[in-house]
C-alpha cells in the first residue's frame, strides 16, 4: 500500500519571471491542483520579498533607507533588519568582500565591449568612496537603519534571489510539500527526494565548455548556488577583468570564471559566491573551508576546477 501513495506523487513545474530574474519552482504533489497552490503560494511569498528588498521599486523599504541616506534612520520591518545584520556578518567574514552597499559604485567599468582604455587609478579609487560596510548603522532598540554617508546605497543583487529561495522552500515545507526545488536563476534550495526515492540533482557544466556537464551532485536537503559570467569581462594588459568588482578597491575580480556554492541556505552560499569571486581562488577555498556545512568548487580563467575540501563529486 505504501509504494502506491508514493508513485501517485509526481514532480509537477513552473517557470515565471519574479525579482527581474527567471524563477523555476518544482514541486512534488499528488495532483496538478494542489501542486498549482503550492507554487501560487510561493509565488505571493517571492512577490512579497521582492517589495521589501528591490531597489528598483522606488516605494521599496530599500529605497526608503538609500534616500535617507545623511538624513536620518529609517524604521524597518524586523525581517529587513535581521536580513542587513546577516549582510553585514557576511562582510565581516569575507573582510569587506561582500558588502551590500556595493550599490553606490560608480559604473565605471563597462563588460558589454564598449570599454576602450582603463579607468585612471583615481577615477577607480573615488568610485568607491561611499562603499563601506561600517557606514551601515544598525539601532536593535529602534530596528531602525541608518546609511551614514550621504549618496550611500545598499542592494540585495547578491543575496536577494538566494534569500527569497530560502523563504519560499520553508513556506511551503511549513504547508507539508514533501519535497521541491526553488530554482531562482541557478540559486537554488531544495527538499526532501524525488518520488521515485532518488535525491535532486544538481548539474554542474564548465563555463569554458558549456555544452558538457562535468558532475552531477546529489543534494537532498540544502542550497547550491552559482555565480558567474563567462561572456561579461574586459581584458586590459592581456589581464582579464570580471563583472563583479571588489567593493574594497573598485577593481574587478581576476582569475576566476565560476563558483559554485553548497550551503544549508541559499542566502548564505549566494553571498559567498559573490564573495569567492572577489577574494580570489587561494583566500576564498581558505575561508570556505573553515565554514562548516560549507562548500565550493572554482573554475579558474584557464578552465582548471579547484574544490574545497569536504566536497565529493562524481565524475561524469
Ligand atoms: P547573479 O546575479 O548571477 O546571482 P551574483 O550572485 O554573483 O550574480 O551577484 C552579482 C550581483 O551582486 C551584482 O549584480 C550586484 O548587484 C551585486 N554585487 C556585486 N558585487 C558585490 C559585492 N562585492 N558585494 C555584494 N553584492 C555585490
Ligand atoms: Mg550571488
Amino acid at each position: 500500500m505504501m509504494s502506491t501513495v508514493i508513485f501517485s506523487q509526481r514532480n509537477y513545474q513552473r517557470t515565471l519571471k519574479l525579482m527581474g530574474s527567471r524563477f523555476d519552482l518544482t514541486v512534488v504533489a499528488n495532483d496538478s491542483a494542489t501542486a498549482n497552490s503550492y507554487m501560487d503560494l510561493a509565488v505571493d511569498e517571492i512577490t512579497r520579498i521582492e517589495k521589501l528588498i528591490s531597489s528598483w521599486d522606488p516605494n521599496s523599504r530599500t529605497s526608503e533607507i538609500n534616500k535617507n541616506a545623511g538624513i536620518k534612520p529609517v524604521k524597518v520591518e524586523s525581517e529587513l533588519y535581521e536580513l542587513i545584520k546577516r549582510a553585514i556578518g557576511i562582510s565581516k567574514l569575507t573582510d569587506g568582500a561582500f558588502d551590500i552597499s556595493y550599490a553606490s559604485m560608480d559604473r565605471i567599468w563597462k563588460f558589454d565591449g564598449s570599454m576602450k582604455t582603463m579607468p585612471s587609478e583615481e577615477e577607480i579609487k573615488s568610485s568607491v568612496a561611499k562603499v563601506g560596510f561600517q557606514n551601515i548603522v544598525l539601532d536593535p532598540v529602534a530596528q531602525t537603519v541608518f546609511l551614514k554617508l550621504p549618496g550611500m546605497k545598499i542592494g540585495f543583487g547578491a543575496i536577494g534571489k538566494g534569500y527569497a529561495a530560502d523563504k519560499a522552500k520553508q513556506l511551503l515545507m511549513d504547508r507539508g510539500v514533501p519535497a521541491g526545488i526553488i530554482n531562482a536563476s541557478g540559486d537554488m534550495n531544495t527538499w526532501g527526494k524525488q518520488p521515485d526515492g532518488e535525491s535532486w540533482k544538481v548539474a554542474i557544466t564548465n563555463p569554458m565548455n558549456k555544452n558538457k556537464v562535468f558532475a552531477l551532485l546529489p543534494i537532498t536537503d540544502g542550497a547550491v548556488v552559482t555565480s558567474g559570467d563567462y561572456e561579461r569581462y574586459v581584458t586590459f594588459n592581456g589581464k582579464r577583468y570580471a563583472h563583479i568588482i571588489d567593493p574594497r578597491t573598485g577593481y574587478p575580480s581576476t582569475g576566476i570564471i565560476s563558483v559554485t556554492v553548497f550551503a544549508p541556505k541559499a542566502e548564505l552560499a549566494d553571498a559567498l559566491a559573490t564573495s569567492v569571486f572577489v577574494m580570489g581562488k587561494e583566500i576564498g577555498l581558505d575561508r570556505i573551508n573553515q565554514l562548516p556545512k560549507v562548500e565550493c568548487i572554482i573554475i579558474d580563467e584557464k578552465g582548471n576546477i579547484s574544490k574545497s575540501d569536504n566536497i565529493e563529486i562524481d565524475k561524469l
